[in-house]
């Protein structure tokens, strides 16, 4: 249920998109990456971090908010489950495998910096089937030492020690999708979880992962200060080594754009972060970017990537990827309905789309997301990771300080509390012309 899974990727496809150059499954991979290969007005000197996302796409139930690209499995939810109610894992895996092989060639050779296994709600997978997931991507990729590994979770769609047995298949970290403590908010967001199981999904991940976050929504139907600030007490009484906040937002095409709840008004959900910020820090955790917050050494490294717009393949129905060449960088994305994506990735075609960043555009890509760090960016890695000279952005840097929305020394760019408050603004200051 990550955020990088929504992005949106509306230019045309190259010649070799879809796989529909009229060639086998090999001629089009290699149709694409001479695509990708040829020259072009941006030269990137530094490749930056490759990561590995991959997106298992079921959900015992579609959340009414959500957004994401999770279908719901109705025979997971069915009672008494039969082996042909099962999710379709071994296919699914397969297909991934197939994926990743026609994937390898724009990306020999490189090591892969972290890896996130995401949803949907991957801990409906079997531990066996993360074991061979995770095997298959061993086999193909040469991992980093000390990979950060995570794999998500949701209360309530496990049974005990499921937790243990992703640790033994080589998940480093768990990532847990609480949103609430409080069964009445758990009912309203329309999950299948309730506030016990929550608890409990929490101690299982405490005792089996050294390395651990909590997903927490504030702004909630009816919430009350009280509320928000009882739900985040008992987070913070468990002690999370890593802990992500976030608003809930009305998003297009949900439930709840069609049947709005009642929401908190902006002042009130000012007020519940001004609390959440205040809570955390009081509790050892820094707020290191804008909706997460950690204790020393726990920040999350594949998240982190994202915000210093380093490189991610994304595996998996409807993944997107964002991959550095020495004259471009392009975003993919893959099928998104499942069983379409099984059957185009098992024929060696799994990208549905692809386009380039336009060069006017990757200035704003890269503040939209390094601004998030409290820390900022590097000037030097600016132009690392775009390709372009610092005079790209000197007139809205200037005007980001002349607002006090940022401070800048001679290396370093860092979002003010002020920027941090307004970061949108701040953001938006960064947009091309037209
Ligand atoms: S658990 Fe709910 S919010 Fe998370 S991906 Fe599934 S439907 Fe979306």
């Amino acid at each position: 249920m990550s955020s990088e899974t929504s992005r949106s990727a509306e230019a045309a496809a190259t010649p070799a998109a879809n796989g529909g150059a009229g060639g086998t499954a090999n001629e089009n991979v290699a149709a694409r990456l001479a695509h990708y290969m040829r020259p072009g007005e941006s030269r990137f000197f530094a490749l930056p971090p490759l990561a590995l996302y991959v997106h298992l796409p079921w959900c015992l139930r579609k959340c009414p908010y959500c957004d994401f690209n999770s279908h719901e499995w109705r025979g997971a939810a069915a009672e008494g489950s039969t082996a042909d109610s099962a999710l379709p894992e071994t296919r699914y895996l397969d297909a991934l495998r197939a994926d990743l092989e026609a994937a390898l060639p724009p990306i020999w050779g490189r090591p892969i910096h972290s890896v996130f296994i995401g949803g949907g709600t991957p801990s409906l997978f079997s531990p066996a089937a993360i074991e061979r997931l995770l095997g298959d991507v061993r086999a193909l990729l040469p991992l980093e030492p000390a990979c950060e590994i995570t794999l998500e979770a949701n209360p309530g769609t496990f049974e005990r020690d499921r937790f243990r047995g992703y640790r033994a298949a080589g998940v480093t970290r768990l990532s847990v999708g609480v949103q609430s403590f409080d069964d009445a908010k758990l009912r309203a967001l329309g999950r299948v979880h309730d506030a016990r199981q929550a608890l409990a999904a929490v101690a299982e991940a405490a005792a089996a992962f050294e390395t651990w976050n909590l997903d927490l929504m504030y702004a909630l139907p009816g919430q009350t200060l009280a509320e928000c600030e009882a739900d985040l007490a008992q987070a913070l009484a468990l002690r999370p080594p890593h802990l992500s906040v976030y608003q809930l937002t009305i998003e297009a095409n949900t439930y709840f754009a069609k049947y709005p709840p009642a929401l908190p008004a902006d002042d009130l959900a000012s007020e519940m972060l001004d609390a959440i910020t205040e809570r955390t820090a009081a509790g050892g955790l820094e707020r290191y970017e804008v909706s997460a917050f950690a204790r020393p050494g726990h920040r999350a490294a594949h998240n982190v990537n994202y915000w210093q717009f380093g490189d991610y393949l994304g595996l998996g129905a409807g993944a997107h990827s964002k991959l550095t060449f020495a004259h471009r960088v392009v975003r993919q994305v893959r099928f998104r309905d499942p069983a379409r994506y099984m059957a185009q990735a098992l024929a060696g075609a799994a990208v549905a789309q692809d386009d380039e960043v336009a060069r006017e555009q990757l200035a704003f890509e890269y503040v939209l997301n390094a601004l998030r760090l409290r820390e900022g960016f590097e000037l030097a890695r600016f132009c690392e990771r775009t390709g372009l000279t610092l005079q790209a952005i000197a007139a809205p840097l200037a005007e980001a300080e002349r607002r006090g929305l940022v401070t800048r020394d001679r290396v370093r760019v860092r979002p003010t509390a002020r920027g941090f408050d307004f970061l949108s603004d701040l953001q938006a200051l960064f947009l091309p012309p037209g």
